[in-house]
């Protein structure tokens, strides 16, 4: 048995739906079950809607009721006209919006909004779109059945951001999806979706399909858990900054999460490490071009030196030098505490015997961070950096790797440099408007397609 998870470009209308079915119609011998997100933008538009109806603005997130309301409608109308079923699923989607009108009613009385009511309106979303998909599947030849996802994806009571337990979930999805597979039918269910023990709807945080689908899957053992998204897969780079970045075939896991820290939105490994944690692999695939290949991530994915290339620009580093000549006892706990007191994640760290550089994202707080460590030592700080970050199994284990990688950034300015721990990602300081640059040489010395940087 098989998980096969859709994301919102991929069911983002009849067409994707139609061809969701097709990708699904071609894994029938291997037993899916099918994890669909909402129509592609749809949770944007139902939290953009409850925000206004809070903030006064009800006619305005009338409006955006009725424009989901209609593109449901529309979608299904173009997928299901003259089906017998046609009629009951259109009073059921307009079941779940005319609640909607009336919880953004709701919210403009009360004039704020609560996590619990914020999960009731984000669910509509997939909630509407399995039962949109169930029914096209249906209509195209596949045994589809629906399953409701709050008997299955059983959560505490920690809304928009629900804690799935994993025992209770393993119990109901053995009850409610077994049997259909046995059955020979195809059950479809929504991701993000969960419900409390007293079935009060909650969701799984934003991008929680993908969390669904590996709970379900590593709930049931599944041979393999299937993302279809908009993209190929994991690259070697961001394509929009090294052209030539190509289709990574298989991932180690902890190389995904290292990517994911880097902005790879292809999907947050967090989210699959149940999964991966139970030896099941994740493929990600592209639903445009579902004849390709895609990315497996698993723990047993062959070791290379380098396996992706992340970077990003717009990085501060903030050096803290001790006043005194060596390193003092409790120094780092200082500077660290710093960061923490004002709310600031460190990033990348490098010391010496006399002092500590760091990296940050976010310097909103930064001359309050610097007016408190100028109180350790001496405090330098350096905008406009960039980092480029090497991930790569063999990479501590290759010498030759580390080498490569510093003569491929030969004549570039080096501001920091720190190999992590688990020695898979070598992270290093450039100027930020050398982080291209440092990307696509980077990417030439180790998949060998120089381009001129
Ligand atoms: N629809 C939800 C979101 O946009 C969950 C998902 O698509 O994974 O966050
Ligand atoms: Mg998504």
């Amino acid at each position: 048995m098989i998980v096969v998870k859709f994301g919102g470009t991929s069911v983002a209308g009849a067409g994707p739906i139609t061809a969701a079915a097709e990708i699904v119609r071609g894994r029938l011998a291997r037993e899916p079950i099918v994890v669909v997100s909402a129509l592609g933008g749809a949770t944007n538009a139902l939290l953009g809607l409850a925000a206004q109806a809070a903030e006064g603005q009800l006619i305005a997130a009338l409006s955006a009721v009725a424009q989901l309301r209609e593109r449901h409608r529309r979608e299904g109308e173009a997928l299901l006209a003259g089906e017998a079923a046609w009629p009951a699923v259109r009073a059921e989607l307009d079941a779940h919006f005319d609640e909607l009108a009336r919880l953004a009613e709701a919210l403009h009385t009360l004039g704020f909004t609560t996590p619990r009511a914020l999960d009731a309106i984000a669910a509509k979303g997939e909630l509407c779109s399995a039962l949109l998909c169930t029914h096209a599947f249906r209509r195209l030849g596949l045994a589809a059945e629906l399953v409701d996802a709050r008997d299955v994806m059983i959560t505490d009571d920690a809304f928009t951001k629900a804690v799935p337990q994993p025992d209770e979930i393993a119990e109901s999805a053995r009850a409610r999806l077994l049997p259909l597979l046995r059955d020979g039918r195809v059950p479809v269910m929504a991701g993000f979706v969960g419900g409390t023990r007293q079935r009060v709807t909650t969701t799984l945080g934003r991008g929680g399909s993908d969390y669904s689908a590996s709970l379900v899957g590593a709930a049931l053992q599944a041979d393999a858990i299937e993302i279809w998204t908009d993209v190929d897969g994991m690259l070697t780079a961001d394509p929009r900054v090294v052209p030539e970045a190509r289709l990574i075939p298989a991932i180690r896991f902890d190389e995904a999460a290292e990517l994911a820290s880097f902005g790879a939105k292809v999907l947050h490994p967090s989210t699959i490490a149940p999964a991966v944690r139970k030896g099941i692999p994740v493929f990600v695939f592209n639903s445009r071009h579902p004849q390709g290949t895609g990315t497996r991530i698993a723990f047993d994915a062959p070791v290379r030196a380098v396996t992706a290339l992340a970077g990003k620009a717009g990085v501060t580093i903030v050096k803290v030098r001790t006043g005194r000549m060596l390193f003092a006892l409790g120094f780092a706990r200082r500077v660290f505490e710093v960061f923490e007191r004002h709310r600031t994640a460190v990033d990348v760290v490098a010391t010496s015997e006399v002092s500590i550089s760091v990296t940050i994202d976010d310097a909103t707080r930064l001359d309050a961070i610097v007016s408190d460590l100028r109180e350790l030592g001496d405090v330098a700080v350096e905008r406009q950096r960039g980092i480029v970050s090497l991930v790569g199994t063999g990479l501590a284990d290759d010498a030759g790797a580390m080498a490569t990688a510093l003569g491929a950034l030969e004549g570039l300015r080096v501001h920091m440099l720190s190999l992590s721990a688990t020695g898979i990602n070598l992270t290093i300081l450039v100027d930020g408007d050398q982080v291209t640059p440092a990307l696509r040489r980077l990417h030439g010395a180790f998949f060998g397609t120089a381009v001129p940087a």
